[in-house]
């Protein structure tokens, strides 16, 4: 009855990389007609489920890719080579602080919830995502392989100054909009100072070089799946956020490009 099903961990991988491509592609879509109902987007509507706490909401989210990535590493023939250990680092650098620290940055309005909906979908998407990108690091029958010798490759260089850049630029930028609400405080305000006068979303903006960097790093076909699938989320987002600041903001500078300095 589920012949259709791949057998081995080669073909689950291809399986799975070719519904991501499509899942992107609907994603990409329907997030401009519906974005997603967390943070300002949440009207309350019950589709999504139940409304939990915003700070749970992110750690639900972002666990898999922190806790399952490691166990599908952790399983992998390869798992105790230097060059994935150093990808296993960049990796949690990245999701231990998401998923354990970051939701307790955020500054959160007073009654807001998330559906669980969201945190839920997001769980099942990162379990796909960490499964490829954990596999291509140490599983025999799926990684390139990666030597000692990659340390020097043009590709891996590249690849982790742009992860770096990018993961400053996001996590600068987080802090900047958690700096925004003082105690006490619950609204929404214009952003200023550093990129924030060039676009709206430089969190966005950074965490897709965050993973550009990684894909450069990997040259792998699952580290552009991801960069698809954080693009296919955030792209919609970050356009519908600079609508969202036109509207509500008479005095919102008019020359700030929404995603990328000067380009979108
Ligand atoms: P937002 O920029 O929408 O919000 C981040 C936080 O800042 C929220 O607590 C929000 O409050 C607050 N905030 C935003 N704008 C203002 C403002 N003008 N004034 C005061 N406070 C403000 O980011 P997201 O919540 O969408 O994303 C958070 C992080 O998660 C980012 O780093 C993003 O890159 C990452 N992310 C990654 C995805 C991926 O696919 N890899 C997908 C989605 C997010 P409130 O919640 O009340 O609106």
């Amino acid at each position: 009855m589920m012949e259709w099903l791949p057998t081995t961990p080669e073909a689950w991988f291809d399986f799975l990389v070719y519904a991501s491509i499509g899942m992107c592609a609907f994603v990409f879509v329907a997030l401009f007609y519906f974005p997603a109902a967390y943070g300002r987007y949440n009207t309350g509507n019950k589709l999504w489920g139940p409304g939990i706490n915003p700070r749970l909401g992110w750690f639900l989210t972002e666990v898999a890719s922190c806790v399952l990535f490691a166990v599908i590493y952790f399983m992998g023939d390869y798992a105790f080579d230097i060059v994935p250990l150093i990808f296993l680092l960049m990796w949690q650098f990245h999701y231990f602080h998401r998923t354990f620290i970051f939701p307790f940055t955020v500054k959160v309005r007073p009654g807001a919830t998330t559906p669980i909906g969201i945190p839920l979908m997001a769980f099942f998407t990162n379990t796909v995502i960490s499964f490829l990108n954990a596999s291509i690091l140490t599983w025999a029958t799926i990684s390139r392989g990666y030597d000692i010798s990659w340390l020097t490759d043009p590709r891996f260089i590249i690849g982790v100054l742009v992860f770096v850049s990018g993961y400053y630029v996001n996590k600068k930028a987080d802090a900047m909009l958690a700096a925004l609400r003082k105690p006490g405080e619950s609204g929404y305000k214009i952003p200023r100072g550093w990129l924030y006068e060039k676009i709206t979303c430089p969190n966005y903006f950074g965490e897709l070089l965050t993973w550009v960097g990684w894909s450069i790093a990997t040259w792998s076909v699952a580290g552009w799946i991801f960069v698809l699938l954080t693009a296919a989320n955030l792209v919609p987002r970050a356009i519908t956020n600079h609508r969202w600041y036109h509207e509500k903001f008479d005095d919102y500078p008019k020359d700030r490009k929404i995603l990328i300095p000067y380009i979108l």
